[in-house]
Order: C-alpha cells, then sequence, then structure tokens
C-alpha cells in the first residue's frame, strides 16, 4: 500500500462523498431526504460506526444528531473527547423509511463506501455501534450482547485495526442496564488506543500501518494540528453542508 498524507486522503474523502452523491446505486435514494456521509476529523484515531441515519439525521444531512446522537457526544465529552477528534459513519447512508432495520441488499449496496471510509481515514481503533455494524465489520453472526467490549484486531480497509463493538447509544436510551454497559466500555476506550498507540499494530507488530513510516505514524502524530482541510469549494449547499465536516480538529 502507498503512503498517503492526510491530506491526499482528505481529498480522496471529499472525491468518495462526490461519487456516492452522484452514483449511488441504493433504492433508498428514492426516499430518503439528505444521504448521510459521516463526518468529523478525516485523520482520526477513532471512529465510530452506527446502523443508518434516522429521522433527525436525514433532515440535516449529519450522523447522529439525534437523541442517540446527542448521548454519543455525552459519552464521548466523558472521556475527554468530542465529534472534531473522531470521525462517525453508519453502515447505511440514506435512512430506511420509517427507521426499519437495513436489508441485506442495502447493507450489500452502501458497504463498500463505509470500507473505503475506513481505508481513507486509516483509524486505530473502529467502535462498532450496535448489532448492524459489528456483524458487518467483524464479519460474524455474533450478536452485540456477546461481543461488546471485547476488542478484536480485524482486516479492515487494508490495514488491521481493533474492532471495539459497543452497544448502539439508542438501545442505551431504551434500558438503563444497557447504558451502564454501554458507559463503562466508554471507559475503557482511552486506554486500548494508548494501548495500540504503543504497541504498534492491534497484534502487538511493531508498525502502525504497513507501507507508512514508522515516524509518520507516531503515537503522538495525530495530537499534532492536522493538514488544514483544504476540500475544493462545493457549489452546492448540500456538499457544504457535508465537506465543511472534514479535518476540523477543534481540540
Ligand atoms: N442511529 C444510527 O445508527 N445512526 C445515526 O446516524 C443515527 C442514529
Amino acid at each position: 500500500m502507498t503512503a498517503r498524507s492526510p491530506a491526499d486522503r482528505r481529498e480522496e474523502l471529499v472525491a468518495l462523498y462526490r461519487e456516492l452523491s452522484c452514483e449511488h446505486a441504493c433504492p433508498l435514494s428514492e426516499t430518503r431526504t439528505r444521504l448521510v456521509f459521516g463526518m468529523g476529523n478525516a485523520d482520526a484515531e477513532l471512529m465510530f460506526v452506527g446502523e443508518a441515519p434516522g429521522v433527525e439525521e436525514d433532515r440535516q444531512g449529519r450522523p447522529f444528531v439525534g437523541r442517540a446522537g446527542k448521548l454519543l457526544d455525552r459519552l464521548l465529552e466523558e472521556i475527554g473527547l468530542e465529534r472534531g477528534q473522531v470521525f462517525i459513519a453508519n453502515v447505511l447512508k440514506c435512512r430506511p423509511p420509517g427507521n426499519r432495520d437495513p436489508l441485506p441488499g442495502e447493507i450489500e449496496e452502501c458497504s463498500p463506501y463505509l470500507f473505503r471510509q475506513i481505508e481513507l481515514i486509516e483509524p486505530l481503533v473502529v467502535c462498532t455501534l450496535g448489532n448492524f455494524a459489528t456483524k458487518l465489520l467483524s464479519g460474524q453472526g455474533t450478536g452485540i450482547t456477546r461481543v461488546h467490549g471485547r476488542a478484536q484486531a480485524r482486516e479492515l480497509g487494508g490495514r488491521t485495526v481493533r474492532l471495539f463493538p459497543l452497544f448502539h447509544p439508542a438501545a442505551a436510551l431504551r434500558t438503563d442496564s444497557v447504558l451502564t454497559l454501554l458507559r463503562a466500555d466508554f471507559a475503557r476506550l482511552p486506554q486500548l488506543l494508548d494501548e495500540v498507540r504503543r504497541t504498534g499494530d492491534p497484534d502487538g507488530a511493531p508498525e502502525l500501518a504497513p507501507g507508512l513510516p514508522k515516524t509518520e505514524r507516531a503515537a503522538g502524530d495525530r495530537t499534532a494540528e492536522p493538514a488544514d482541510a483544504s476540500a475544493p469549494v462545493a457549489s452546492a449547499k448540500e456538499e457544504r453542508v457535508q465537506l465543511d465536516l472534514f479535518g476540523r480538529r477543534q481540540a
């Protein structure tokens, strides 16, 4: 794999957004209001993957901006993080009508974009939120109740990353005991990130990313100012909503 600078990867992410908005063949594009590509830092160490946009996300074109999103923000804050430091995406980029579960064909249509996002962002840790994201990215059928809080090394987007399955915040809003478990798993995230930064790759090998010089991906690297989001200025309002989100580390 060729080494790409954060600025290159960000530009490719912008191109991916444009491709998705022009060529997305998902049947849900007929019923959605807005595409929800994902938002956050394009050079994030930590990525969250939810299921699909809900009503508020569909209205705003941004992921996790409803009640579940507010809880996600609170949990991030409790571990000293904010949205500008992570990247948040979904398995589906369009809202299923009535918030029904994603269908296999929809997941099949959308998932290549998610894998490409992971490849471009190069996160160290990917937290899957709920069953759909967990089953897709783990490649296994085991439900979230059994695997939450168990970090696993997975080959994703051409690199080994740590997958860290979590309960979906919407489930935590419905059930107090789930919220307790979700909060406890979240509390372990800073240590998990430290561990991956220290040991290099998730299996404990010294390199963080094959093909990238270690100096470029050393532990403190991503705490430095990210390369500015010099995404091309978009003329369409819809595109501005999305492109505005890249690379703004607000720490
Ligand atoms: N639930 C999700 O899975 N994703 C969102 O973006 C919002 C709610």
